[in-house]
């Protein structure tokens, strides 16, 4: 709606991420730290050394330790944070040999946090329903939930299911497009917590090789 007023204001379409810097919601960074974290906690046994390592690993720092208890508060007063605070950790962790691991881990995180922000009665529909009914219903609630978390959109196309992310936190962060397994991690985990299952899924367009926008598509069956 406010892109067609502007187009009709301006003489060229101009897009909304050029106006309005484009935020997320807390979880997205908050996943995204919480994974490297995770990833850099030592083992039991390295677990005396965990003084000297501070200084070592990011994730064992104080600057990530502090972003942490930031986005946490944000992410109880539901506060959105800049997209570009979410690009710069992305970016950090791009450089690290185990990004791939890092960002799935982070997906998979965040996938879980947003299948538990719908409603308990609404979870336990979706469970027990048919599929027939219960289909229909977990689209629905996973629309919400990637607006929301991905400022992404859910359609089903045919014998699929489309997650379109347009202005991707993790596109273009790392090689070999690995940023986008974050998302693509965070969907299969969607799919399966809402409907127990969901196929293979394909990134079918990505912002990396110019195609506009990133998009996955998963078997909905
Ligand atoms: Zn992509």
């Amino acid at each position: 709606m406010f892109r067609r007023r502007l187009a009709w204001a301006l003489p060229i379409d101009v897009p909304i991420s050029a106006i309005m810097p484009v935020t997320v919601d807390a979880l997205l960074p908050l996943s995204l730290l919480e994974s490297v974290r995770g990833a850099d906690t030592p083992e039991d046994a390295e677990a005396e050394y965990v003084h000297e390592l501070r200084n070592k690993r990011l994730g064992l720092s104080d600057t990530v330790y502090a972003e942490i208890q930031r986005y946490t508060e944000d992410a109880k007063k539901n506060r959105r944070v800049g997209n570009e605070k979410a690009v710069a950790i992305a970016t950090l962790i791009g450089r690290r040999p185990d990004a791939d691991m890092v960002f799935r881990s982070a997906g998979t995180r965040l996938a879980r946090q947003m299948y538990l922000s719908v409603s308990a009665p609404r979870r336990a529909f979706l469970r027990f329903l048919p599929s027939f009914i219960s289909r229909p219903l977990a689209l629905g609630a996973g629309r919400r939930v990637a607006k929301r978390y991905l400022n992404g959109s859910l359609s089903r196309v045919g014998g699929y299911v489309m997650l379109a992310v347009p202005e991707s936190a993790t596109a273009g962060t790392g090689p070999r497009g690995v940023g986008c397994t974050f998302y693509e991690a965070c969907f299969g985990e969607l799919l399966r917590s809402l409907v127990d299952g969901g196929g293979a899924i394909e990134h079918v367009r990505c912002t990396d090789r110019n195609e506009g926008s990133c998009e996955w598509r998963a078997e909905w069956r």
